[in-house]
């Protein structure tokens, strides 16, 4: 510890992403001024004035190592996360995912954070940047519209969205390259730098019909709906189902146009066509091109998955527009979490564009690591990709990255999945996620210096429990992280 210890951080927001970078430092024996606004003012979703509060479902998602949240949930319980722990007592029976008692989670997380000795709760809405640093902004999709509006100065216009309006996005190993082909309109980039999904007369007219009965809305509709902020996106999206609205033939002469394509197996040009493109460096994510939705998420699986080729698509990501604030990471962050702008002033949380309870409070976790580091000295880390919380990072942090939308966690983020378009892996899906599993369990713990009883107890219950070998991170063979990232063949489209 160097004598400069005892410099506070300012954090900003005691959501999911605040309370647990402000654990993550307090258990370094740094303080921390926690500024939250509630209740003196509310969000439109949250109702208390509890920390950490649940806006919507109360499930923390899939629990199993076969599920990337189910890695990246275990990737913090080794690091003694706040919102683990609390998620863990607070549990309630769910079949194979972590739901919570949503009242008691708050509770939990409420009571740590501010019975803690070097938290100084600052009840208060924040209305620009805090000058002090260092200084975590971790206030959500619905930060408060003042500080919205200096966030717009500092990062710029352009890169501070207000709502999400997101495609779905598909593991690539799960389409069937049987029915879909490869090739960019009118052969441009790489020429095929694309997945076409052809379309004939019958089978597009079919689908039209499926949109345009299908029901609307999903996840979190209630405040979707909210009219009254600036609501703008990077890039003007119109959900699908409002462009069949207009007419039968919208969609086919815009996202689904066929114009400079042709099914080599017919060798004449389809009817219509959906483009996949290419999400991520490696090849293992694709999304599909222009088809944000509002669509209901059953009904986005029961109708995506009629068209050829995608009737056993893993959908990594599914299609919706709601109210967002996110800055575009990929232009503002290092993998750190540290903005690219302002040394010391990182941002955790939803607002980083990650999307979901685990993933910000993931986020957190990181950017209260790596202040703690930074306050001692120390370089910030970067997470290996081959971890869950790498793989996330790396992905919003990814400087060629263009149109940034919210991302979840899943298997297609983490470095050395490494699954492509309709292959198999031998031994089956569920063991080879098993063995990526263990490895970023054991490179988590490796690469946070972790080699206390608690962690050792944590990755050897997670493996054991899946009845997969522990690996020693030293034996594990391959590039690092960025390596695997810089030297993959595949540049994003
Ligand atoms: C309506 C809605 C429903 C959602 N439902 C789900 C779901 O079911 N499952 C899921 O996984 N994810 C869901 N999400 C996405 C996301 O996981 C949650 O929003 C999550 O709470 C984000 O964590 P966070 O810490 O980034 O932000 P939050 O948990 O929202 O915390 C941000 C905190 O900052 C405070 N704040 C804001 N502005 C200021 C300011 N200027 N000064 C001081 N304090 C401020 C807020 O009061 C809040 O306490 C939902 C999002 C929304 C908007």
């Amino acid at each position: 510890m160097t004598a400069n210890t005892k410099t506070p951080v300012h954090i900003v927001g005691g959501g999911l992403a605040g309370c647990e970078a402000t654990w993550q430092l307090v258990s370094r024996g740094i303080p921390v001024f926690l500024h939250e606004m509630r209740p003196i003012k509310m969000t439109k979703a949250h109702k208390t004035d509890a920390f950490a509060e649940l806006v919507c479902s109360n499930s923390l998602r899939g629990a199993a190592l076969t599920n990337a949240v189910g890695l990246l949930k275990a990737e913090m319980r080794s690091l003694n996360g706040l919102i683990m722990q609390a998620a863990d007592a607070c549990a309630v029976p769910a079949g194979g995912a972590l739901a919570v008692d949503r009242d008691q989670f708050s509770a939990f997380i409420t009571q740590r954070i501010r019975q803690h000795p070097l938290v100084t709760v600052v009840n208060e809405e924040v209305l620009t940047i805090p000058a002090e640093r260092p200084c975590i902004i971790a206030t959500g999709p619905l930060t408060s519209t003042a500080l919205a509006k200096d966030l717009e100065q500092f990062v710029g216009s352009q890169n501070l969205a207000f709502f999400d309006a997101i495609s779905p996005i598909i593991l690539g190993e799960s389409l069937n390259l049987d029915k879909i082909f490869r090739q960019s309109r009118y052969d441009k980039g790489t020429s095929d730098d694309y997945l076409n999904v052809p379309l004939d007369r019958e089978q597009y007219y079919q689908f039209i019909e499926l949109v345009k009965h299908g029901e609307k809305f999903g996840g979190h509709d209630e405040v979707e709906s909210d009219k009254t902020d600036n609501l703008r996106p990077f890039e003007g999206c119109m959900p699908i189902e409002e462009m069949v609205a207009r007419g039968d033939e919208t969609l086919r002469f815009g996202p689904m146009k066929p114009t400079g394509l042709t099914d080599p197996r017919s060798e004449k040009r389809p009817y219509a066509v959906m483009q996949l493109r290419q999400d991520n460096r490696e090849g293992t994510l694709w999304s599909m091109v222009g088809f944000q939705t509002k669509l209901r998420h059953p009904e986005q699986l029961r109708i995506f998955k009629t068209l050829p080729g995608l009737e056993d698509a893993e959908f990594v990501r599914l299609g919706s527009l709601h109210r967002n604030t996110f800055i575009d990471s990929p232009k503002c962050l290092h993998p750190t979490l540290e903005t690219r702008k302002a040394p010391g002033l990182f941002f955790a949380g939803q607002i980083t564009g990650v999307e979901g309870y685990v993933e910000s409070s993931a986020t957190g976790l990181l950017a209260g690591i790596n202040n703690g580091r930074k306050i001692a000295g120390q370089e910030c880390l970067v997470p290996d990709a081959r971890t869950a919380l790498g793989g996330l990072v790396h992905y919003i942090s990814d400087e060629t990255r263009k149109g940034f939308q919210p991302m979840n966690i899943s298997f297609g983020l983490i470095a050395g999945y490494g699954e492509v378009p309709g292959s198999k892996r031998r031994g089956g899906k569920d063991a080879w996620r098993l063995e990526v599993s263990a490895r970023a369990l054991a490179l988590t713990q490796a690469m946070f210096g972790g080699t206390g009883a608690a962690q050792q107890a944590v990755l050897a219950q997670a493996v054991l429990a899946q009845a997969v070998p522990i690996q020693d991170p030293a034996n594990i063979s391959g590039q690092t992280a960025s390596n695997d990232l810089a030297d993959s063949a595949n540049a994003p489209s």
